[in-house]
């Protein structure tokens, strides 16, 4: 993986949108490199290095899209019924002889068409009687079947470079004859919590201890995506000994994430760490929660350092690491889901920051309803496993009434 300068992230401006801030990853990450070859079960979930182009063309062969009779257009009586002998019969995986003129073939989903062969009726709409068909009228010519090449021609781009590689896409390569697929490199990331409070959990807790559960969140959002995620365990509330796991982990990974210490208290190192050991952008994003979101290079690896309160690791996580780590892994761009929705709720905030405000949906007709759950806190892990959905209010509003349209960001989707 490239090496990234020192100061890469440098922005000098205020809080950053988070746009602004996607933007400087767009601007400063550099493409993904590198390529392996791996077997098609194994790429699932990895990102495509390179296009993949058919070279035969899919479907294979002019083929059945139904059971039924293959007959020639030309042979139907216009307005009225038509009568054609069966020839023979033809089933999927069967090679297909020319077909005589007045004829018709008794055929199933899948076989190739007989050469001058060019529509079929589906065994539904037609009767056999006596070794012969009844075709009614009507029909289109091409009615039925499935030309060579129409999902995807000979030299057609069938997936581009940078694809994740989900089931569908797996499905479509198996489809073009692909036994192996040329995949990115796996992004290694490394996860750390900090804080003298966190425990493992399982561990006894002592008197002012709480359990880390941001690097197991963590480590699952990172289960979603293209890389391979190692957990770092719990950093202490000590600058030196931060700074000295930041800059060994970087040795080993392509990003390394961190929760926690970065706010503005006087326990928060993981800023002065990561300046210590190369240098640190502070940004801070215009958003709730989640605004202490810190980002840097140690050793050429960038390191985002996400909020302690579990809610607003988890947006940051979304708005900063995932793009992040998608441009690093060489897929494509990828917006989070958003769609609209109404609110059966009132809700106040200021100006000049995005707000993401914890919701459950209802369908119905019409739009979506948002309701919104009971409690704010950025630390309540129970608004996360009882909502659906973010409604993500914009800076320039500072009131939300019920019947009011929402946007929403359904992270269901994403998680
Ligand atoms: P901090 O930003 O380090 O001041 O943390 C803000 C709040 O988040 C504090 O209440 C921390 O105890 C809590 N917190 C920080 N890291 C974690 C974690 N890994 N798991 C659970 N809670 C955390
Ligand atoms: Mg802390």
């Amino acid at each position: 993986m490239a090496q990234l300068s020192d100061d890469c992230f440098a922005f000098g401006g205020p809080l950053l949108s988070v746009e602004e801030a996607q933007a400087l990853i767009e601007a400063r990450i550099p493409p993904a490199e590198g390529l392996e070859r791996v077997a098609l079960r194994e790429a699932v979930g990895r990102v495509l290095a390179e296009d993949l182009r058919a070279s035969s063309p899919l479907p294979p062969f002019f083929n059945s899209a139904v059971d039924g009779y293959a007959f020639r257009h030309a042979d139907l009586v216009e307005g009225a019924e038509t009568r054609l002998p069966i020839a023979t019969r033809l089933q999927a995986g069967q090679a297909a002889a020319p077909i005589a003129p007045g004829t018709a073939i008794r055929i199933f989903t899948g076989a190739p068409m007989p050469p001058g062969a060019d529509t079929v009726m589906m065994q539904e709409d037609a009767r056999e009687e006596g070794g012969a068909v009844v075709l009614v009228p009507g029909l289109k010519r091409g009615a039925n079947c499935r030309p060579a090449g129409e999902d995807v021609a000979t030299g057609g781009l069938a997936l581009p470079a940078g694809r994740r590689l989900g089931p569908a896409e797996i499905g479509l390569a198996a489809a073009l004859g692909f036994r192996e697929l040329p995949v990115r490199p796996q992004v290694r990331v490394g996860v750390f919590s900090t804080g003298d409070e966190l425990a493992e959990p399982g561990a006894p807790l002592g008197p002012a201890q709480t359990y880390d559960s941001n690097r197991f969140t963590l480590l699952a959002l990172l289960a979603g995506l293209p890389v391979e995620a190692h957990d770092l365990g719990i950093l202490p509330d000590e600058p030196a000994a931060t700074a000295a796991a930041l800059a060994r982990a970087a040795g080993a990974h392509d990003l390394l994430l961190t929760s926690g210490g970065v706010s503005t208290g006087e326990a928060d190192h993981v800023k002065a760490a990561i300046g210590q050991g190369g240098r640190l952008v502070f940004w801070r994003l215009a958003i709730k929660p989640g605004r202490p979101a810190a980002m840097g290079v140690v050793e050429g690896v960038p390191v985002v350092g996400l909020p302690g309160n579990p809610v607003a690791a988890v947006v940051t996580f979304l708005h900063l690491a995932r793009p992040l780590v998608l441009r690093l892994a060489g897929a494509a761009p990828e917006s989070l889901p958003r769609f609209s929705a109404r609110a059966d709720f009132a809700y106040r905030k200021k100006a000049g920051r995005r707000e993401y405000v914890r919701i459950r949906l209802a369908f119905g007709e019409g739009l979506p309803v948002a309701r919104k759950y009971a409690r704010e806190g950025a630390g309540l892990l129970t608004s996360l496993t009882e909502s659906d959905a973010f409604a993500e209010l914009p800076e320039d509003i500072t009131a939300v009434a019920p019947g009011d349209e929402v946007r929403v960001l359904p992270f269901r989707a994403v998680f």
